[in-house]
Formats: structure tokens, C-alpha cells, sequence
């Protein structure tokens, strides 16, 4: 059997195979679904990445990936600025520890010095404004001092 198609100036498609019929096609919604929610996920991961300026970059990638980190990479944007300090990783962690704890609720500088127990030296005066700068901690429009839960 022939078949003949006239020439036209139109689109035209030509199917090499049989096309479907419409009762044979199948859509996994839940497929889709998953998808979808894999793609929420992964866009969270990098909007975190981009935004985040108080963690350790590598470190979140690390726990992107399901790892644990134990340190930080001392080589990303923070850990460079950490680097500068002159306190090490465990007195750091150490104020950052005394500081939420004692920030329940704001507080001025000097309040947050006397109840944390900290001195007015170079090491807290320099850990508190790396904090600052890093959003850890914030000030209000009072001028007092919060923790940053964002
Ligand atoms: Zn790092």
C-alpha cells in the first residue's frame, strides 16, 4: 500500500516509529513528586551556601553530603577571617558558647561582658566583633546586643 503526502510549504513531523496511544501513556506522579521535592532540597542547599557567612564553607558542603565534619577547612571566606583572630578554634567556640548562653535576651555590650564573665581583653573584644561582623551576633535599635538565630 502506498501512502502520499502532497509537498507543502508547512511544518510538517514525521514519526519514524508507530506513535503511543493515548491509553498506553503513563505519568508517575509520585516520580514527579520526588523530583520536585529532590529540587526544593538542592536549591535550600546552595541558597544556604551562598548565604550563610557564620559556618564554615566547607563544612556545609560536607553536611550536604550527609558527612560530619569534625574541622573547619581553615581555607573558605570564614575561616580566613576566623584565621585572623587571635583566638584558637576551642577558646572560639568557647566564647560563642559563654555568648548565646548568656544573650537569652538583649543586652549592652558591657551587661553581656559582666554576666558571660568575660574580660574586656583583645581576645573577647576581637571574638565579639568577628561575631558582629559575621552575624552571629547583632545589634538592635537600642544598640544592645542579640544572638542571631537566622
Ligand atoms: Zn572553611
Amino acid at each position: 500500500m502506498l501512502d502520499y503526502a502532497p509537498s507543502t510549504n508547512s511544518p510538517m513531523l514525521t514519526f519514524l516509529d508507530a506513535r503511543c496511544r493515548k491509553e498506553d501513556l503513563t505519568i508517575d506522579h509520585s516520580r514527579i513528586l520526588f523530583r520536585r521535592v529532590r529540587l526544593r532540597e538542592r536549591i535550600s542547599g546552595m541558597l544556604h551556601y551562598a548565604e550563610s557567612n557564620n559556618v564554615c564553607r566547607g563544612n556545609i558542603i560536607q553536611q550536604y553530603f550527609g558527612e560530619n565534619p569534625e574541622a573547619r577547612c581553615g581555607n573558605c571566606d570564614y575561616c580566613r577571617q576566623r584565621n585572623k583572630l587571635l583566638l584558637n578554634d576551642i577558646e572560639f567556640n568557647e566564647l560563642k558558647k559563654k555568648v548565646k548562653t548568656t544573650l537569652l535576651k538583649p543586652m549592652t555590650f558591657d551587661t553581656l561582658l559582666q554576666k558571660a564573665g568575660l574580660m574586656d581583653n583583645a581576645k573577647v573584644v576581637m571574638g565579639l566583633q568577628f561575631m558582629l561582623d559575621n552575624n552571629i551576633i547583632i545589634t538592635n535599635p537600642q544598640n544592645e546586643i542579640e544572638w542571631n538565630d537566622n
